[in-house]
């Protein structure tokens, strides 16, 4: 297909069609932000600027990918040479191809969380805080935080002096102690990536006038939900030429929780007077009911910009809300929803299940299975983060970098070789004595105290078979490398021996095989664009892939995420599930701006629907082992009033779930003592009472023993 401005309407024409200087496009859901990105691009090609001096950035790899594709088809091939990036596949380029200027080796490792993790305890080992150890998880957050604001260890220790808040004090000397042993290890955490590039371009700046004025052209998308730091390296890049074009909208930030500043957005036009400000307004995406529903939800935001959206559409289907007595029953509605979808000609890659938390598609999942109905889970526990492909992950790390103590920890005893936690202590301590990586611990077994001979002699194997592979890995592509790492390393071996006694250890090899392919597939890729694939470029390719990443559209499945993952997609039918109030808006997030990011995420949400849209929540919720009684979701009370009483289908029009009968009765006269019946749970005795009215609540031992607190107004118990 090649570039048609008539594709356009007159104000995304105008957008496409700016000259130069910085440009501003904040809009709603749908109205065509991603397609003015792919247009200008295209545009730009085709008046003369080369694809090659054109920086695009995405929020995910998938994105990425899509907006390649687009502008490939825009430009009949000529747009592959534009550079679209995720930030921090961005990032990750710059630093490999001037990593020396950091003093940084070419073949840095990416730690991912648990990586970070390991490193925060080690830090906290070294600072005598190991009793804290169950907060390392706190303490990855705070500095990652930082990084979002720029601020490295020093930086930060300055402002933790200042405040009065001791724990702030703490993490400044952990985050410290975390940076050495980064650096010792030759490794970068994701908001290192980001830091350091920064850091690149302001100390260096002959880099930075490169790439100034390389890039004639920068575009982002998702601008609302960028962080300080990506700021300051977007104004950067484009400082000379400051052809800057950003596209967002305020409604959409759902990430602040990652340090994203929505400010980034709202004060475009302060920190460029000259900006040029273009609003879209015609939604191409949803029904009329559709946007309507989702409009009289975000208007109840008071911290917002407040615009109209409207669309050519019809009306379209009512939005149906539902409330179902628990999860297991939203998840069989849901289900059988979607086989009446099906039954009218759709094919299952047009629906969607979104939900809040992870740990809700569980119940979809089991229902789905029960009606033997393909789908997938983006984002779930991603394929790279499984522990045996994590492993042989770890062991390729250590051949491309053996300062990797983070993933040289991991394989120390995998396979089990003699190495067990205590004798890993024990070289820990001896690396931290010594401040040395724990590779060449393992290298001064001989001195370490507290190792017994046969641990001694373990080490001293396993580290021959480290530089055995390591020798023979450097020459050969990736995938050797991985068949190597499997065969001569004895995963294969030992995981075979596992298949006699754990029944998972032969899922476990098919994913050892799947990542070696997965491989493969890489290296043809990369041969097809004229380029050779090497170790250390696969595993960074591999720590810069989100869930998302997973999502192949081509696929007739249903697709399940997180509300978080779905931004920037489409479905013609979308569930929005779990609309209860303390899960969707959740609990943590209960502050006047918490709740005003959840009801951004309940508008992004609601906007990927096309045609259909569904609305659920359970009355009563199982999660993480304890049951809940839950009101329905403000959201859908503020979804409904701009539909003037929504007609529900199917079934029968109720704008809110009444009380049912049976509760009612019950709330009059539940007493300790008392038989009832729950229609999930079976037969219980209600041991304890409290609270009246509205927020009466029962506690009831069921028969099957569990106990469990219910809302009398909404848990479906009856007198029994
Ligand atoms: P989001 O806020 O969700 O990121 P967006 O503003 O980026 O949405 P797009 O994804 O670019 O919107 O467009 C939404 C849908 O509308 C897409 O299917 C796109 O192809 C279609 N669309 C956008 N502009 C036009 C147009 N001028 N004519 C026809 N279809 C359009
Ligand atoms: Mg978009």
């Amino acid at each position: 297909m090649a570039l048609n401005l008539a594709d356009l309407n007159e104000p995304q024409r105008k957008a496409v069609l700016h000259e130069g200087g910085p440009l501003l496009v904040l809009a709603g859901a749908g109205t065509g932000k991603t397609r003015v990105i792919t247009h200008r691009v295209a545009k730009l090609i085709e008046s003369g600027v080369p694809a090659d001096r054109i920086l695009a950035v995405t929020f995910t790899n998938k994105a990425a990918g899509e907006m390649r594709k687009r502008i490939a088809d825009l430009t009949g091939g000529t747009g592959a040479a534009v550079w679209v990036h995720t930030f921090h596949s961005f990032a990750c380029r710059l630093l490999r191809r001037h990593h020396e200027k950091l003093g940084l080796g070419r073949n840095f490792t990416i730690y991912d969380e648990g990586d970070q993790k390991r490193t925060i305890v080690e830090a906290m080992k070294i600072l005598g805080l190991e009793k804290e150890k169950n907060k390392a998880g706190m303490y990855v957050h705070i500095i990652s935080r930082a990084k979002d604001d720029l601020l490295d260890a020093g930086s930060y220790e300055i402002h933790a002096m200042t405040s009065p808040d001791p724990a702030r004090q703490t993490a400044a000397r952990i985050y410290a102690v975390y940076q050495r042993k980064l650096s010792e290890a030759g490794a970068l955490d994701f908001g290192d990536l980001l830091l350091k590039v920064c850091e690149l371009l302001r100390n260096h700046s002959d880099v930075r006038d490169y790439y100034q004025k390389l890039f004639l052209h920068v575009l982002v998308d998702e601008y609302q939900d960028t962080n300080h730091t990506q700021y300051v390296l977007t104004r950067t890049l484009a400082g000379l030429h400051r052809n800057l074009c950003v596209v967002g909208d305020d409604d959409q930030g759902i990430y602040s929780w990652r340090g994203a500043n929505i400010r980034n957005i709202l004060e475009f036009e302060s920190d460029f007077s000259d900006a040029k400000v273009v609003t879209l307004e015609q939604n191409y995406r949803s029904t009329a009911r559709i946007l309507e529903a989702a409009a009289s939800v975000i208007k109840y935001n008071k911290n917002r910009k407040s615009k109209t959206l409207w669309t050519e559409k019809t009306a379209g289907e009512p939005i149906e809300v539902r409330e179902l007595p628990n999860e297991i029953e939203e998840a069989r509605w849901v289900v059988a929803r979607i086989r009446e979808f099906v039954g009218e000609g759709r094919s299952l890659r047009d629906i969607a299940v979104f939900y809040r938390t992870n740990a809700q598609s569980r119940s979809f999942e089991e229902a789905l299975t029960a009606a033997r109905m393909p789908y997938v889970i983006v984002g779930a526990l991603r394929f790279y983060e499984r522990k045996e492909v994590k492993d042989v992950l770890a062991y390729a790390r250590v051949l491309v970098n053996p300062g990797d103590s983070a993933a040289l920890g991991r394989i120390v005893n995998v396979p089990p070789r003699g190495l067990g936690k205590t004798s890993l202590d024990t070289l820990g301590h001896f690396a931290r004595e010594h401040g040395v990586p724990l590779y060449e611990a393992l290298k001064r077994a001989p001195e370490v105290p507290g190792l017994t001979p046969a641990c001694r002699r373990a080490a001293q194997r396993f580290l021959e078979l480290l530089e055995h592979l390591r020798a023979q890995a450097a020459s050969r592509p990736p995938s050797a490398g991985l068949e190597l790492i499997v065969e001569a390393g004895g995963m294969r071996e030992w995981l075979e021996r596992e298949t006699e006694t754990d029944p998972e250890a032969a899922g476990r090899l098919e994913n050892i095989q799947e990542l070696i392919n997965a491989s493969k597939d890489y290296e043809v890729q990369l041969a097809e664009a004229g380029e050779t694939a090497d170790l250390a470029r696969y595993l960074s390719e591999i720590a810069l892939q989100s869930g998302i990443d997973a999502y192949d559209a081509a696929t007739p499945v249903v697709t399940l995420m997180t509300v978080h993952l779905a931004k920037g997609l489409e479905f013609p039918v979308a569930f929005l599930t779990g609309l209860e109030e303390g899960l969707f808006p959740i609990g943590s997030n209960a502050t006047p701006a918490g709740l005003e990011e959840e009801r951004r995420l309940c508008y992004v949400g609601m906007t990927r629907a096309r045609e259909h849209l569904c609305l659920t929540g359970a009355a009563t919720r199982r999660l993480f082992g304890t049951v809940f009684g839950n009101l329905p979701s403000r959201f859908i009370f503020e979804a409904q009033l701009a539909q003037g009483g929504t007609v529900m289908s199917p079934g029968p029009a109720k704008p809110l779930p009444p009380p049912r009968a049976a509760s009612r009765a019950l709330a009059a006269g539940a007493r300790v003592g008392m038989r009832v019946r729950h229609p999930s749970f079976g037969f219980g005795k209600i041991t304890e009472t409290s609270g009246s009215g509205e927020t009466a609540k029962v506690t009831v031992r069921f028969d099957d023993g569990r106990t469990t607190k219910l809302l009398v107004r909404y848990a479906p118990l009856e007198p029994a």
